[in-house]
């Protein structure tokens, strides 16, 4: 049943379900029971509750006279270990604070369907992830830039960066003895996001810097001012006290929490953003699903999607703004024809070379394979805040352009040049995207002769390396099945889909096997178990890197900015296109990844959306 309300020229109306009868909001500021009890409006609505949307909300409640409900689809979580302690990241991935979706099955991954987590809890992925809190170089913001998007460059973003930033120096033991660098005035202290190193370093990390070296692989001082080229210690997001996680919640929620202007309500999911066709669109009405309770709510001034890269799109389509096709094939009325919608999505693909060591060296797996060291390490964690568990392991990560990785940049250069951008794309792309990919398609092919910027990630964890292409050239995208906001949209990342992937890939597993054949990784006696060490025509990696390639759970650029007629979603303000008081601020605006983990990125973003819509610091101007 849809109900219709008169259309209201000053507000928005988004409509919220829950599934469950027995869902419990949660109000602040001032408590209430139950979902009828929110206010009628609000001066901003933000759907998602994760690190852009808390991000976006704390600052725009900062005034108290602004009204601001965050609706989040997950709960709160229970301060498990798992979204506590660092040593255990990552073991929130597939509980009931994932939303456990897969990329669509691929013909250039063999047919598989890739599990992708997402974040579904108050923190979003932000209490899900591995923790690692490192920045891209500074070309790869000056890209974003020189792709028609002013003022997004590392100069603007720096400020937004340090803002969310509070940064620690490692303890001084660990700064001895791994003679760990950084650089002050690249880090913030006074924002709310804590990051600093884990006070233990898994041992191997030692040959691997020492591998790093012998291989003359720059060691840079620090990641976060803009040089994140060669080998560095990166921090993480805890806190320097405790060793907690530090996540889009604490950071953002709690510190807000009792602000009377500022509501969030979990487990309740925005089903649509409703918009009321007059001249203007300004929005009104309410819907209804069949099987849940319905709620609508108006934002007095604007609706803030902070959904994250994958359901993002799916609710714009759902609301009927997207690719006219689509939206028909799926029963909803079109309210503005934006075909880029969901489209441009990537995300970055890795693919693993797993050597066994044999050494006396404390390993990881200890923690697991040995009952004893696993109880010692969890008695010193509890007690002293020290040890193993402190570490959410990635302390030492390799950045390295295609020069530095392979000796077959210039003929892989050569081959991207004479091959065609549309390789890249689904069969289906809509002209705008395929005309903005083109300039993304000449920007990649410029970075791989460059030298300040990276196109592999590798990850260290005692002989197994984790190799992540960070430009990749292929995209994909997210496509509603159905217009209820309940199914799962069909992603696909489009992995590999472009041949210059596989072939960067490529040369990363003969990278990783140069880097293991070092004097210090070789005294801990690695033995080659996956792909294994027969495994070395150009064909058989190839065909090992089709069968394993997975993501590093990095999707972006399904709502990006750009010009309109070049596949941009949203403008250089993060207005979605074609429609009023409408904005997108999580990672699906990203025009392109940049060469990291980006959760950094997304609150730079988000600390600079929130700024721009309260027209002050880094509010730009369109041409
Ligand atoms: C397993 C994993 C490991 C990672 N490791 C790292 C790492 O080590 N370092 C790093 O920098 N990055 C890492 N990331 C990536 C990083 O966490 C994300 O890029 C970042 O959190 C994205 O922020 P976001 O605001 O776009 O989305 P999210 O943080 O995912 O937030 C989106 C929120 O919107 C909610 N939502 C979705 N749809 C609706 C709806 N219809 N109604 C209401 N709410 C909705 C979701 O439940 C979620 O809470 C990792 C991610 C994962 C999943």
């Amino acid at each position: 049943m849809l109900l219709m309300a008169k259309c209201s020229l000053v507000s928005w109306t988004l409509a919220l379900s829950t599934s469950s009868v027995l869902a419990h909001p949660l109000f602040n500021g001032r408590l209430v029971s139950r979902a009828d009890e929110l206010l009628e409006e609000y001066d901003y609505v933000i759907v998602g509750g994760g690190a852009s949307g808390l991000t976006v909300a704390n600052r725009l409640s900062e005034q108290p006279s602004t009204t601001v409900l965050v609706i989040e689809a997950g709960q709160f979580d229970q301060n498990e270990e798992f979204v506590t302690i660092p040593g255990l990241a990552g073991g929130a991935v597939s509980t009931k604070y994932d939303w456990n979706t897969t990329y669509a099955a691929s013909e250039y991954l063999g047919g598989r369907n890739i599990s992708i987590s997402q974040g579904k809890i108050v923190g979003g992925s932000t209490k899900l992830n591995r923790m690692v809190f490192d920045r891209g170089s500074k070309s790869d913001y000056d890209g974003w830039e020189t792709l028609g998007n002013e003022r997004w460059d590392w100069e603007s973003l720096l400020p937004y960066f340090k803002k969310n930033e509070i940064f620690s120096p490692p303890v001084d033991e660990i700064r001895e003895e791994y003679n760990i660098t950084w650089d002050d005035d690249a880090h913030g202290y006074d924002g709310y996001m804590h990051s600093t190193y884990s006070p233990y370093i898994w041992p191997t990390t030692k040959n691997l810097v020492e591998a790093t070296s012998s291989l003359n692989i720059p060691i840079p001082k620090d990641q976060a001012n803009g040089n994140a080229i060669g080998g560095y210690f990166t921090p993480h997001n805890m806190d320097p006290i405790d060793y907690r996680r530090s996540s889009a919640d604490e950071a953002y929620y709690d510190t807000a929490a009792t602000r009377e202007n500022f509501h969030l309500i979990a487990d309740h999911q925005a089903t649509r953003i409703l918009t009321c066709a007059n001249s203007t669109l300004k929005a009104t009405g309410f819907a209804t699903s069949s099987n849940a309770t319905i709620q609508s709510v108006k934002a007095k001034r604007e609706v803030v999607v902070a959904a994250g890269s994958l359901h993002t799109p799916q609710l714009l389509q759902v609301s009927g703004i997207g690719d006219p096709a689509l939206l028909s094939s799926i029963d909803i009325p079109t309210v503005v024809d934006l075909p880029a919608v969901g489209q441009s999505l990537h995300d970055h693909v890795y693919v693993m070379v797993a050597n066994s060591v044999n050494t006396t060296i404390t390993l990881a797996s200890e923690l697991t394979s040995n009952a004893t060291f696993a109880a010692e390490a969890r008695a010193q964690y509890d007690t002293e805040k020290r040890g193993p568990l402190t570490s959410p392991s990635g302390d030492f990560l390799l950045f390295l352009p295609l020069s530095i990785y392979t000796n077959t940049s210039a003929s892989i250069h050569a081959a991207a040049l004479a091959s065609n951008a549309s390789l890249s794309l689904p069969s289906d792309a809509p002209t705008e995207v395929a005309a903005g990919y083109a300039a993304s398609y000449h920007s990649l092919n410029s970075k791989l002769l460059a030298n300040d910027s990276a196109f592999l990630e590798v990850i260290w964890a005692d002989g197994v390396l984790f190799l992540g292409l960070q430009h990749p050239y292929s995209r994909g995208s997210v496509k509603a099945p159905s217009s209820s906001i309940f199914d799962a949209p069909i992603a696909d990342a489009g992995f590999l889909r472009n041949p210059l992937d596989t072939v960067l890939l490529r040369e990363a597993v003969r990278f990783a096997r140069r880097l293991v054949a070092q004097p210090s990784i070789a005294e801990l006696n690695p033995f080659e178990v996956v792909p294994g060490a027969n495994v070395t025509s150009d064909a058989d990696i190839d065909q090992y890197i089709k069968n394993s390639a997975s993501t590093l759970w990095h999707p972006a650029g399904s709502c990006k900015i750009g010009k309109r007629d070049e596949g941009g979603v949203v403008d250089g303000e993060l207005k979605v296109y074609g429609i009023e008081g409408l904005r997108v601020v999580d990672a699906s605006v990203f025009p392109i990844l940049p060469a990291s983990h980006i959760m950094t990125t997304v609150y730079a973003v988000a600390e600079r959306a929130a700024d721009i819509i309260k027209g002050v610091g880094g509010a730009i101007e369109m041409s």
